[in-house]
């Protein structure tokens, strides 16, 4: 299996970084990534961080051959593998409780392998999740800090093992890079992290010869279009819209229709509040594409 290192990260989505490995459409290939902090804290209390070594370091990028502008890139989670520490962190500006916190605080947790043991009280089941996953975007350079229509750091909890995310093609090969895994993440990752480790990440890269108008997850009985802007309610309405325009395009529900069910089926989300944009996502069953016929390529 093609296996990308971390001696190959990107702290930022563009065109301009040069692919580090090449595939082709169907192929199995692994990410070892690094963690936010670039595998940095090693849990010692005097512990010091190099700013420019976190920023959601992404192993990458990968070129996907086939990938043409226009193009959907299909890119199926097969497997996340995780060490045996996650870390989290509080700290001042970061964050819901950023304006309360008067210095930052970071510790290490143990992974059993099934659990975070989070406490004496608490040990909750893990939840791995990809928080980094895009292609170079359109123009321009993204930092890993944000989530965009490029995919990036969209902190989106159902990006787990079964999904698969399918992201527009803006550049020749796409350009895929996967970083910033979770152990466990709840919707808005309030604290401005998850359980933070570093992971190994295997996905089936698929060319799909169609067009995507948003980043959209698949999996787990669900569909979701995924979508980010400056506040919550431009980010939720813009999933909303997009998934309407894909009932509409997709499965040929009228207007009436496809805005109506939305209010009755669709569930909007917050994946995250804490990135320099908010991203949301609005989540359909999958029964109801079933219920026209429809399967997702
Ligand atoms: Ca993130
Ligand atoms: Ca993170």
């Amino acid at each position: 299996m093609l296996t990308l290192n971390t001696d190959t990260v990107i702290r930022s989505m563009s065109a301009a970084h040069a692919p580090v490995a090449q595939a082709v459409s169907g192929d199995v290939v692994k990410f070892v990534t690094m963690d936010a902090m670039g595998n940095q804290y090693t849990g010692q209390a005097d512990f010091v961080i190099d700013e420019d070594k976190g920023c959601n370091p992404a192993t990458g990028p990968l070129y996907v051959g086939g990938a043409e502008p226009g193009d959907t890139l299909k890119v199926t989670i097969q497997d996340i593998a995780l060490p045996r520490e996650a870390s989290m962190c509080i700290a001042p500006d970061a964050g819901v409780f950023g304006d309360e916190i008067p210095a930052l605080e970071r510790r290490m947790f143990r992974l059993t392998g099934e659990c975070m043991l989070f406490n004496d009280h608490l040990s909750p089941r893990l939840n791995p999740m990809v928080g980094v996953i895009g292609v170079a975007p359109e123009t321009g350079e993204i930092s890993n800090a944000c989530p965009g229509p490029h995919g990036g750091n969209m902190d989106n909890k159902r990006i787990e093992a079964g999904a698969s995310v399918y992201l527009p093609v803006f550049h020749r090969g796409a350009l895929l890079a996967i970083g910033d895994v979770h152990a466990l993440m709840g919707d808005g990752e309030v604290c401005i992290c998850g359980a933070e480790v570093h992971a190994e990440v295997t996905v089936r890269v698929e060319v799909l010869k169609r067009p995507l108008e948003t980043v959209m997850v698949v999996g787990h009985g669900r569909a979701m279009t995924v979508c980010a802007a400056p506040t919550l309610e431009e980010a939720g309405f813009a999933a909303t819209k997009a998934m309407r325009n894909f009932l509409q395009t997709e499965l040929g529900m009228g207007y009436f229709e496809s805005c109506t069910i939305l209010s009755l089926l669709g569930d909007l989300c917050i994946c995250e509040v804490v990135d320099p944009l908010m991203t949301c996502r609005m989540e359909v069953p999958l029964w109801l594409f079933e219920a026209y016929g429809y399967a997702f390529a």
